[in-house]
């Protein structure tokens, strides 16, 4: 079975990019018929930041990416801790210790970096110059067992025949070996595993069978495929993921605005359109290639989509090829994310199920906005959506489009002003006198007393747009809106007389 993880570090809150990260894991491992596991590494403590696993853990809930194995779910693959797994980093540590494939480095930070000036100043590309390699091992053995302090590193002299380096986006990678320094250390002196023993020996005793990851750790490819090799283990299959930049192509950071899930959350964005904004981001076109003749030939056998293109998870899930990313780093463009909420809202407005699941999305925010309102429930926000039909580009505009449907209007303002005095102010009163009649003895049916209004109309000799501008102002306080047949429907017979009756 396909078995992937997504590992994020507990250094802060969920970012855009790492929701992308599990949102392509969880795209490759359900169109495979897989699974996948949520892994926290957490073996730098001076990088942990409390609450990140909560933070994380809800992001992956709001956008809907349940994973199949990890804190408080299926626990049959743990720990999902990594420091909950030290002793197995020190077993597998212990064993290329005993094979002879790795050795104790006992110097200290200072003559670490003395070496490092050394080798630099040489002009050697090295960071450090094996002296440890000297030391007998019974020597170690004493040093050890005398206390003083050591790092485990690999042997990269003693390095087996590996596997070229391949990778699903990157492709084949060329001269693999030249971004590795020497004799990487693999246990540090606090006996904590670095990044790369971690990563190795989990995703191995975990049985992932893919890694997608992060572009940025495409260098360390080749050192992960050596301690592969010198563990005897066979690798899984890698996919390097291009990263994200803003839309202006800078890196994406704190300073050039939202980055962090929990803003798109608060700000009301759908977690539909959120997903499907970042998975279009470096998605194109599907290539295959083949060899004829001796030639490469690449053929292109499906068009990238268009970047905004409509997709659910499930649309995603079914569309999902690693061929198709690209290897280049994708903007993000925000007003992309605009269009493509907007679309989701409509999508989902159109069926049951979808309009109560957005109208629960909003009901607490509205509640909040007007917290004396007695008409914020569940069916009345229902019927905003419906009526407010295309004019919605994110649930949290509902508020500031029809806060009368809530609260009543605000008749102080210029624009108000101006919707009143469209009838006359000495003929306001009758008009109006006339209306609240209507709605007395008529069934209340808003269609047919939307009919019965225009007869106003015509007996006081007004123009239509008089009539139906003072209307919406008194009843709105606002020039532009949904249809008042709608907004009669929402407000019933006793608002709307009560809005009416005013002088
Ligand atoms: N813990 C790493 C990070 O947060 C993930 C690396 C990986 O997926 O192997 O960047």
């Amino acid at each position: 079975m396909v078995l992937l993880r997504f590992a994020p570090s507990p250094t802060g809150p969920l970012h855009l990019g790492g929701l992308r990260m599990a949102l392509y894991n969880h795209l490759f491992a359900r169109k495979h018929g897989g699974k996948w596991i949520l892994r926290i590494e957490d073996t730098d403590a001076t990088r942990y930041v409390p609450g990140s696993v909560e933070g994380i853990r809800k992001g992956l809930e709001w956008a809907g990416l349940q994973y199949d194995f990890g804190p408080e779910r299926d626990l049959s693959k743990g720990p999902y801790y990594q420091t909950e797994r030290l002793d197995l980093y020190r077993t597998y540590a212990r064993q290329l210790l005993d094979d002879g494939l790795a050795y104790r480095c006992f110097c200290s930070t200072d003559k670490l970096a003395d070496t490092r000036e050394r080798l630099a100043r040489s002009g050697s590309s090295l960071s450090y110059d094996k002296t440890c390699t000297h030391i007998s091992e019974e020597e170690s053995n004493r040093k050890a067992r005398a206390g003083e302090k050591f790092t485990i590193r690999l042997d990269d002299s003693q390095r087996p025949a590996r596997p070229e380096a391949q990778d699903m986006v990157f492709r084949h990678l060329k001269d693999a070996h030249a971004s590795l320094s020497t004799d990487p250390v693999l246990l540090k002196s606090d006996s904590y595993p670095t990044y790369h023993l971690a990563s190795v020996v989990d995703d191995h005793t975990m049985g992932i069978t893919h890694v997608l990851r992060g572009e940025e750790w495409l260098t360390s490819l080749p050192l992960h495929l050596d301690i592969y090799a010198h563990l005897k283990l066979k690798p899984p299959t890698f996919a390097h993921i291009p990263l994200l930049l803003n839309s202006d192509g800078t890196k994406m950071s704190k300073r050039h605005g939202d980055v962090q899930v929990i803003d798109y959350i608060r700000r009301g964005w759908e977690p539909a359109a959120v997903l499907n904004w970042l998975a279009l981001a470096g998605w194109g076109a599907k290539f295959s290639e083949s060899t004829s003749d001796g030639l490469e030939v690449r053929t292109k056998d499906q068009e990238a989509p268009d970047s905004t293109a409509l997709m659910t998870l499930d649309d995603m899930i079914q569309n999902f090829d690693l061929s198709m990313l690209t290897q280049r780093s994708s903007g993000l463009d925000p007003s992309k994310l605009e269009y493509l909420n907007k679309h989701h809202i409509g999508r989902m407005r159109e069926t049951e199920p979808g309009l109560q699941k957005l109208a629960e999305g909003i009901h607490q925010f509205v509640k909040e906005a007007f917290p004396h309102s007695e008409y914020t429930s569940i069916p009345v926000i229902k019927r905003v959506i419906q009526i407010l039909e295309s004019r919605l580009t994110n649930m949290h505009d509902i508020p500031a489009y029809v806060p009368y449907i809530f609260i009543d209007p605000d008749l102080s303002s210029a624009e108000a002003g101006k919707l009143l005095a469209s009838v006359p102010e000495d003929t306001r009163k009758v008009v109006l006198d006339d209306l609240v009649r209507i709605v007395d003895t008529q069934a209340w049916d808003p269609a047919r007393i939307f009919e019965a209004f225009k007869g106003v109309q015509e007996s006081h000799g007004l123009k239509r747009g008089q009539l139906l501008k003072t209307l919406r102002g008194y009843l709105t306080g606002r020039k532009d809106g949904p249809p008042l047949v709608d907004i009669l429907e929402l407000l019933g017979p006793d608002r709307v007389k009560a809005r009416l009756v005013v002088l």
